[in-house]
């Protein structure tokens, strides 16, 4: 696999160049030279392969060469050890459920394989590969969990003191072995700063092999096609052929795996970006303008983004041909307001009880059904589990969440933390003092 960069197509890098540098040099995105088209045998007889057999095959039809069947088979097996199921909810109406590994989020599925991917291309190295990180909440967990125990690897993991939910701070912090976390007493802003400049610093270059986990390395899009391909699969199981998927977007990797799967061949009908009031995409489908705002604050946090990372990527599959993806892509926005009006009908019509990000892309599956007719599946990803977001709930539905086993045995960890100034020297002190 050789990749460009959406700034520079006569650029060519390695996979492993990709993944390790994460971002080309001139800021743009690493895309695949070309976007290689499964065979059509493979598509027609999907309900016949388990996820990891859907995984193996996708990832290998991508990635080629550049890692052998046998080692991309156990990187596979390894990380994709949880199941995505499609729960059929009624009227036509399904949950595409990614909630269901170590950190109770889609992100899981990035993080997992990315780590296996970075701990592959490691084994000849001396150094261990440093990995830093920060967070608002959501990616540090899959992150630590992603790489917990992973050989020849360690974390460190910056959030901003009292800001990530109960849940998501054990999920930081309780893990030990290769997983370090640092509360910094500042904003997210402020911690992205500190890994910004640790990232330009000579000194700590020289000392340490530095990575990021950035949302936006090729590694954490690859695997996030696989449960696209896994969900058709149970869909044809069941007799159906056609398919819409409503996806929770905030940077847009998620959707943007997606419509990676359809250009290699997955037959989905529409793809539904479903946005909080952070609608720069929305507005652009709509006006043909792209004008990034600051983001704003929702209950969907994790989608609280004003200027989408992943969007150039998905221009790119589309050779910036904005009528070719509107006949794929529409888009929907909601506010705080209906997000709880969503939580609310959810339950009362099917006694399912999502989180915030998913129930925006509930509201938007199904004001596509509204508008649509024909003989499809409209199914709507979840994100995250609800257990995630304990705030937003009212009393009575807060107390009907279910506690997975996850969150029950972090509960019984110590937890451990250090504490940051936002202060760039006493970080990289702190790097250097612990390597
Ligand atoms: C990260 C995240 C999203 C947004 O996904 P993108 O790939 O950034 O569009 C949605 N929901 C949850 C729960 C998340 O953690």
């Amino acid at each position: 696999m050789k990749l460009y960069s959406t700034n520079n197509k006569d650029l060519r890098v390695s996979f492993k160049d990709a993944v390790f540098n994460s971002l080309p040099a001139d800021k743009g995105l690493y895309m695949p030279e070309h976007i290689p088209a499964l065979p059509a045998e493979f598509i027609a007889n999907l309900a016949d392969y388990s996820l990891q057999e859907v995984a193996f095959t996708v990832a290998n039809t991508l990635i080629g060469d550049d890692i052998p069947s046998a080692d991309l088979h156990a990187i596979i097996d390894d990380a994709i050890n949880f199941d995505a199921p499609v729960v059929p909810l009624g009227d036509a109406i399904a949950v595409l459920e990614l909630f269901h590994g170590p950190s109770l989020a889609f992100k899981d599925f990035g993080a997992r394989f990315m780590s296996r991917v970075m701990a592959y291309f490691s084994a000849k190295e001396d150094k261990p590969l440093d990995v830093l990180v920060a967070t608002s909440g959501d990616t540090g967990g899959a992150v630590a969990l992603g790489f917990l125990g992973v050989e020849g690897t360690r974390v460190t993991i910056l959030y901003p003191k009292g800001k990530v939910s109960p849940i998501q701070e054990l999920q930081l912090t309780t893990n030990g072995q290769n997983i370090r976390a640092l509360q910094v007493d500042g904003t997210f802003d402020d911690c992205q700063a500190l890994v910004k400049e640790a990232f330009n610093d000579g000194e700590l270059n020289q000392l340490l092999r530095l990575t990021s986990a950035n949302s936006i390395n090729i590694a954490r899009l690859i695997p996030q096609t696989f449960y696209y391909f896994h969900a058709y699969a149970q869909l044809l199981r069941r007799g159906i052929k056609e398919v819409v998927f409503s996806v929770p977007s905030g940077n847009f990797g998620n959707i943007g795996a997606g419509l990676l799967a359809y250009k290699m061949g997955l037959p989905v009908k529409q793809f539904i970006a479903a946005t909080n009031v952070n609608d720069t995409v929305p507005r652009f489908l709509k006006n043909g303008k792209y004008e990034p705002k600051p983001s704003v604050q929702t209950y969907s946090n994790a989608m609280d983004v004003g200027n989408p990372s992943n969007w150039v990527r998905i221009m790119d599959l589309f050779d910036q041909d904005v009528s070719s993806l509107k006949a794929v892509v529409s888009s929907y926005t909601y506010t705080d307001e209906d997000t709880l009006k969503g939580i609310g009908e959810l339950y009362k019509k099917y006694r399912y009880i999502a989180c915030p990000h998913t129930a925006i892309a509930y509201l938007a599956a199904k004001a596509y059904k509204e508008t649509h007719v024909g003989n499809f599946e409209a199914v709507f990803l979840s994100t995250a589990h609800a257990c995630k977001f304990p705030d937003i709930f009212p009393q009575e539905l807060a107390s009907k969440i279910e506690i997975p086993e996850q969150v029950k045995e972090l509960e019984g960890r110590e937890s451990k933390v250090g504490s940051l100034k936002a202060s760039f020297e006493d970080f990289k002190n702190y790097l250097k003092e612990n390597n």
